[in-house]
C-alpha cells in the first residue's frame, strides 16, 4: 500500500534533521504520497542558542517551500509547516515569527516545561517524573487556551523518555481530568491533535498519544486529527502512518486533516 501522507517531519532546516527539504520531498514522492507537509523545528526558547540559530533557517524555509511547491506541483501536494516548540516561553518572539511567514500548518509542541531542559535530557532520579507531568499538562492547557496553532504535537511526549527510555512506570490516572480539559479547549478553538508515530519505532513502542487518548478526543467531539512520522531523515519518512490510520479508524475517525493556509481539508481514510 502506498503511504498517503505524512504531516510531521524534519529536514536539515532543523538542528537534528539529516536530509534537505528537497530530498525529503523526493522521498515522499517515491513513497507515493499525495499530501506532504514538512514541519521543521522552531524552538522559541532555544531561538538564540549558539548551537543552532533559528532566524536564518526559518527565513530560508519560507523561500524554499514555495519554490518546491511550484517545482513539484504536478507530483505532490506540498505544504509548508512548522513545529512551534515552547511558544509561550517568549510571546514577543512567537508573535513576530507567526506574523512574518505564511505557514500552511503549525504544530504546537512542548518539549520542555518552563525552568527545565528537554525531557530527553532530564535526570529522573533527581526530578520526580510525576511532578514534571503535572506541569507538562498545565502548560499544554495554557497552550490550548492561547490557541494560535493548528494541532497539539505528540501529546504524552515525556513518556517517550520517562517510560520508554528509563523504564519508569507512571500513573496517568491523575491526568484524566486535565487531558479532558485540554481536549475540550482544543475542540472549542477548532484545533486538533496528531498521532505521532515516532514512538512505534522507539523504545516506548506506542504512538504519541496512544489509542485511548485518540478515542477520548474523538468521543469528546474532536474531528481534527493529523498523523505524522516525526521522521528526521528520508529513511524514516512515512513510517507508522499505516498503523496511525488504523488507530484513527478504530477511534472513530473517517477523515484526516491536511492543513493548507492554516485551514483543514479532510482526506477520507
Ligand atoms: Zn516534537
Ligand atoms: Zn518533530
Amino acid at each position: 500500500m502506498n503511504i498517503p501522507f505524512d504531516f510531521h517531519n524534519h529536514s536539515t532546516q532543523s538542528p537534528d534533521g539529516e536530509n534537505s527539504v528537497e530530498e525529503m520531498v523526493l522521498r515522499a514522492i517515491e513513497l507515493g504520497m499525495k499530501h506532504y507537509t514538512i514541519t521543521d523545528h522552531l524552538e522559541i526558547n532555544k531561538f538564540y542558542d549558539e548551537e543552532f540559530l533559528y532566524e536564518e533557517p526559518v527565513r530560508q524555509s519560507s523561500v524554499i517551500l514555495p519554490q518546491l511547491k511550484e517545482k513539484f506541483k504536478d507530483r505532490i501536494s506540498l505544504q509548508y509547516g512548522v513545529e512551534l516548540g515552547q511558544a509561550l516561553h517568549d510571546m514577543t518572539l512567537t508573535n513576530r515569527m507567526l506574523d512574518s511567514y505564511n505557514y500552511d500548518f503549525i504544530i504546537g509542541s512542548c518539549h520542555m516545561v518552563r525552568g527545565y531542559d528537554d525531557f530527553y535530557f532530564l535526570d529522573y532520579n533527581e526530578i520526580d517524573p510525576q511532578f514534571l507531568l503535572d506541569i507538562y499538562f498545565e502548560e499544554l492547557l495554557e497552550m490550548a487556551e492561547w490557541a494560535q496553532f493548528d494541532v497539539l504535537g505528540h501529546l504524552t511526549y515525556p513518556l517517550r523518555y520517562i517510560v520508554g527510555d528509563k523504564g519508569i512506570a507512571v500513573d496517568m490516572e491523575p491526568y484524566k481530568a486535565i487531558i479532558d480539559e485540554i481536549f475540550r479547549t482544543l475542540i472549542k478553538n477548532n484545533m486538533g491533535i496528531e498521532i505521532n508515530t515516532s514512538g512505534l519505532r522507539q523504545k516506548i513502542g506506542r504512538p504519541l498519544p496512544d489509542f485511548e487518548y485518540v478515542k477520548r478526543f474523538y468521543d469528546l467531539g474532536g474531528r481534527i486529527l493529523t498523523i505524522g512520522s516525526d521522521a528526521h531523515c528520508c529513511e524514516d519518512l512515512g513510517k507508522g502512518i499505516a498503523e496511525g490510520i488504523e488507530i484513527a479508524k478504530n477511534a472513530g475517525f473517517s477523515e484526516i486533516a491536511c492543513f493548507k493556509n492554516r485551514k483543514p481539508e479532510f482526506i477520507k481514510i
